[in-house]
């Protein structure tokens, strides 16, 4: 998780007071406070452990003075001085007012609220610790969540991207428009096929011959329009059978 505290080179913080100038307080490589100091053999400079293994990797010579070979060994007395300097906490500017020894800063910032923390859900947000248990309940997209139309439960993000599209009870709206009411999912079918007035629909008699379409609403008058026509196809529809009944029976 989180430590707060960058754990290559040295300490990312600033001091509370100005630095004591007859003490390396800076490492000479990375410009930071000293973490597990080491102390040059030639020029008795320190600098981070990791910044000098990191430059002894890279060359032999001392990187202060430039003496080949160079050797340096860990300074656990000045490690502790530089561990007591006070030191503002690495969350200031997000409004920590926390000072004090540099030696209690990583067990302030494990519970310093203005820490930046991962999600523990692991949804991929980072937040500041004082802003968890809201991000918990009201933002992440994990969190559990229960579709508001009928009683499924999963993440909040399941029920969005997945559940809302085959929920039976979810409230949509008719592709006609023909109300501002929505109609839930299980009885759109119906509502299109039945009853939507404003629905295309084939005349009842299309079955003998009437091309007619129109809205589901207008169809009755149609039907008082043309029952003259209506029974005329028909009336021809049954002469044709009639035929082909005869001429079925005389095979
Ligand atoms: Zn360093
Ligand atoms: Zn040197
Ligand atoms: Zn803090
Ligand atoms: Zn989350
Ligand atoms: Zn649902
Ligand atoms: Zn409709
Ligand atoms: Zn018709």
């Amino acid at each position: 998780m989180n430590d707060g505290v960058i754990k290559d080179g040295g300490y990312d913080v600033k001091l509370v007071n100005e630095a004591p100038a007859e003490v390396d307080v800076f490492c000479v490589v990375c410009t930071l406070v000293l973490r597990d100091p080491v102390q040059l053999q030639c020029c008795t400079r320190h600098l981070c452990d990791s910044c000098y293994q990191k430059c002894a990797k890279e060359a032999s010579s001392c990187p202060v003075c430039g003496t080949v070979p160079t050797q340096a060994f860990p300074d656990g007395a000045w490690a502790r001085i530089v561990k007591n300097l006070k030191v503002y906490c690495i969350n200031k500017q997000r409004g920590c007012y926390w000072e004090n020894e540099l030696r209690l800063l990583q067990d302030h910032v494990d519970v310093c609220s203005c820490d930046m923390i991962a999600c523990p859900r692991n949804c991929g947000f980072s937040m500041e610790r004082r802003n968890k248990e809201f991000h918990l309940s009201s933002i992440c997209r994990l969190r559990p969540f229960k579709c508001e139309h009928c009683s499924a439960g999963g993440t909040y993000e399941a029920i969005m991207q997945v559940h809302f599209k085959e929920c039976a009870e979810y409230p949509l709206d008719c592709p006609n428009n023909c109300t501002t009411d929505t109609i839930k999912r299980k009885n759109l079918k119906a509502h299109i096929l039945e009853t939507c007035p404003l629905e295309m629909v084939k005349c009842q008699f299309s079955e003998v011959g009437c091309s007619f379409i129109c809205q589901r609403k207008d169809m009755a008058k149609h039907l008082d329009d043309c029952m003259q026509q209506h029974l005329m196809m028909t009336m021809e529809t049954v002469r044709h059978l009639k035929l082909r009944v005869q001429s079925l029976e005389e095979k």
